[in-house]
Formats: C-alpha cells, structure tokens, sequence
C-alpha cells in the first residue's frame, strides 16, 4: 500500500485540530484558509508561511492569530516585524524558517509551496508523523521514494489534494491493490487543446494562465497549457499508488468533471465527480476520515448535458511524454524533468523565452544532464542544482 492510512486523524477528543498551512499565501493556501474560516471551532491555525507576499500574509495573520510566522524571503522581515511585532506572534524568515514552521507540532500540515524549494519543508511536517495534505507534486516527483520512505518511518499520514489523485484516492481499494487494473488521469487539455500546431509559437503569458476551468497560480496554470502538469502528475500518482507508466492513462476531458477514474479487473470503472473547484478535495483532506461541508457549487450533471473524453494529442503536448520518458528512466532523470521545467516556465512568465521553447528546453536538458541515481536528500539537490544551469544556459541562447 503505497498511501500510509493511519489512525491519526482519530483524535481522542473534540478539540480542534491543529494545522500549518505552508505556501498559506497561494492559491491552494487561500482556498485552504477559506475552509478554516468557514469552520472556526474545528481548526486551530498554528503556523503559515509564504515566499514573500507580505500583505497577504499580515492579512492572513491577522485574521487567524497562528503561533508561527515565515517568510522564506529574508529582505521581506523588516516589513513583517514592522507589521506584525506586537502581535505576539513569533516570525522568522528565511528557508530555515520554512522547515521550522513545518516542525511545529501539528495535527495537519497542507503542503502547498510551488516547486521543488517545497521539499524540505514536506520532509520536515512527514517527520513529525502529522496527517499532510500534500498539494506540493513538484517533491513527488523529485523525491517520491524519499518521501515515502519517511512517510512509513514517521508513521504519517499522506492525503494527495491534487484533484485527480485525491479522486483516485477515494475511490482506490487499499484493500485489494492487486484488483486495480489501471488509473486513468482525466485533464481538461487547458487553453490550447484545440489550437491549431502553427499557432502555438505566439502563446503569450496572459493566455497560458487563462486556464478554462481552474484558477490556479502561475507555474501550475503554464504546466496545465503545456501539459507538463499531467506529465508531473502521471509520476505523482507513480508513488501515490504504485504502478508503472504502463498502467497509468491520460484522458483528456474538457469540462473538468470527472476529476479520474480507477479501473478494476472486473472491468468496473469507479470515478470521483464534481465541480472544478479545489475546495471539495481540500475539504476531504481537512477532514478526513470525516467529510465536511464545502461551499463549492453542486453538480448539475442535466444542466451539463455531456461529458466529453479524448486522448491527449502527442504532437501538441510533447511535455507528457517527456515526463513518461523520464519517470521510465528513473533515477535523476525526473528531478533534471522537474529542474528544468521549473526554469523555463519561469523565463517563459518573464518573457524571455516562447512558450514552445519550455519544451524544447526539458528535453534538451533530459538529453544532457548525466545519468545518476537518488539515495539522499543531496542527490536531489545536486541533480537539481546541474539541471538549473544547463537550462538557464539554454534560456541564455535563447532569449538572445
Ligand atoms: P501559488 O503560486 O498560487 O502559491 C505558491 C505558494 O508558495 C505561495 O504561498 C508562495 O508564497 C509560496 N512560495 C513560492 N515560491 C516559494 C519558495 N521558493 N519557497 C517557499 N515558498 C514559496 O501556487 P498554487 O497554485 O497554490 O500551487 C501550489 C502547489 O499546489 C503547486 O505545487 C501546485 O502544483 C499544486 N497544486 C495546485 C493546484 C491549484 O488549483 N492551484 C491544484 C493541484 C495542485
Ligand atoms: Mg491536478
């Protein structure tokens, strides 16, 4: 069983629970706190951390009083102490600062900082045995076994917040593993899916983000349009649930209903459905093993009249088989995939680069980065570290 269940969500009493919210600033951190708010005497906010976004952390602060603040970025401090420093609150910055928030003894730890620089901080809240909701797939995919080596070490409790794997998620047998035939990983193909091949080399920042239906945050609204995302995703569900590339298929399904489906040997096909809204699956991890109320709208399946499936079109999305090529690789190669996508999404929102050229760089840097194997928290970070300069080299050529 891939996905550690535990009993400790079963708390003895009925005091409120306690959580982090690290990335509390971001779009799942917000949608987070949304569903704090909405339930104020079952969740006690501990700590929150962000990258820099000082207002809306003071805001944030303010709001839920935690115990425990971090700003990762340290020229913002002054800022934050000037803001918050008689509110009792403790602060702190720093990438330090973002561990120790993450070791504070907690209940439940939602995992939401963008990119691999979530990774630590992951490993630090699945070391203190907490239940994490991990929303954070770039450390699944640079890390998987590290992380799920602690995850059964420390005794904690992984909940995927990811739609399509927190849909795999409830509906899986953990029971009978051996009865799943495959996973099928539904995505909504993102703005580009029917934009003509020709077309594709003017994409603009603005329209990458303009995600159909899903407002996310910058770096996960490119990887949807590229479909990088689902590449990731494919190597997240990978460690969520144990099967190979093989046995995980990638359906492109626009309207974003059906969040995925898990296939039995039987031929039964069970799926999750509802509303494009990430609060539903927070909401199940925020509660698990319990079900909470959710504010997101109802599904109307007559009013939606149909539901549309197709497969992914290779020649569009060159980025999903990158990611199939570099889970099948294994070893360093999923972290270099990660790397460099991370830099050439980031060159791509400055507009140093064309959209076509993130591809374009993962594959360059797959095809160059040494072969190597992960053991250790430093293997990750060295295989990262090379993939970052050989794709902020590429970005150089290119931008010029
Ligand atoms: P976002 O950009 O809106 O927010 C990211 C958060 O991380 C912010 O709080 C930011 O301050 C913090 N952060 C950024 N860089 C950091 C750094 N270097 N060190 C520490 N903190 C940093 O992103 P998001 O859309 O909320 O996504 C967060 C994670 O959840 C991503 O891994 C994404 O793939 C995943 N996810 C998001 C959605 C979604 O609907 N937004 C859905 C599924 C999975
Ligand atoms: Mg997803």
């Amino acid at each position: 069983m891939a996905v550690t269940l535990s009993s400790k969500a079963e708390r003895p009493d009925d005091r409120p629970k306690r959580i982090t919210v690290l990335g509390s600033t971001g779009s799942i951190g917000r949608n987070t706190l949304d569903l704090v708010a909405r339930a104020p005497d079952r969740f006690r906010v501990c700590a929150l951390t962000a990258w820099n976004n000082v207002d809306i952390l003071v805001e944030q602060a303010r709001q839920f009083e935690p115990e425990f603040v971090a700003i990762g970025d340290e020229e913002k401090f002054d800022t934050l102490q000037d803001r918050l420093g008689e509110s009792g609150i403790e602060l702190a910055a720093g990438t330090d600062a973002l561990v120790a928030a993450a070791e504070l003894e907690v209940d439940w730890i939602m995992s939401a900082i963008v990119g691999a620089a979530g990774l630590e901080p992951t490993l630090a809240a699945v070391r203190q045995g907490a239940v994490v909701a991990l929303a954070n797939k770039e450390c699944l995919v640079c890390a998987g076994q590290l992380i799920l080596d602690e995850v059964r070490t420390h005794g904690s409790t992984l909940l995927p917040v990811d739609s399509e794997h927190n849909a795999i998620f409830q509906v899986y047998d953990f029971e009978n593993p051996d009865s799943v035939e495959r996973l099928i990983l539904t995505a909504s193909g993102g703005p580009f899916r029917t934009r003509s091949p020709d077309a594709m080399g003017d994409i603009t920042p603005e329209q990458a983000c303009d995600h159909p239906n899903w407002s996310m945050g910058a770096k996960i609204s490119v990887d949807s349009a590229t479909m990088m995302n689902k590449g990731l995703e494919v190597i997240e569900a990978h460690h969520l649930f144990g099967l190979p590339d093989s046995q995980i298929e990638v359906l492109v399904h626009p309207q974003s209903v059906v969040h995925s489906l898990v296939a039995y040997k039987d031929g039964s096909v069970l799926a999750q459905l509802g509303t494009p809204d990430m609060r539903t699956p927070i909401s199940f991890t925020l509660a698990w093993p319990e079900r909470m109320a959710s504010p997101s709208q109802r599904l109307d399946l007559a009013a939606l009249g149909r539901l549309d499936f197709e497969p992914p079109d290779p020649q569009r999305f060159p980025a999903l088989r990158l990611a199939r090529e570099a889970l099948r690789s294994g070893g360093g190669a999923p972290v270099v995939l990660n790397a460099a996508n991370e830099v050439a999404v980031d060159a791509f929102l400055q507009r140093r680069i064309g959209y076509l050229h993130i591809a374009e760089i993962v594959a360059y840097c797959l095809d160059r980065a040494p072969q190597s194997s992960v053991t250790s928290l430093a293997d990750v970070r060295d295989i990262d570290a090379g993939a970052r300069r050989l794709a902020a080299g590429r970005v150089d050529s290119r931008s010029q």
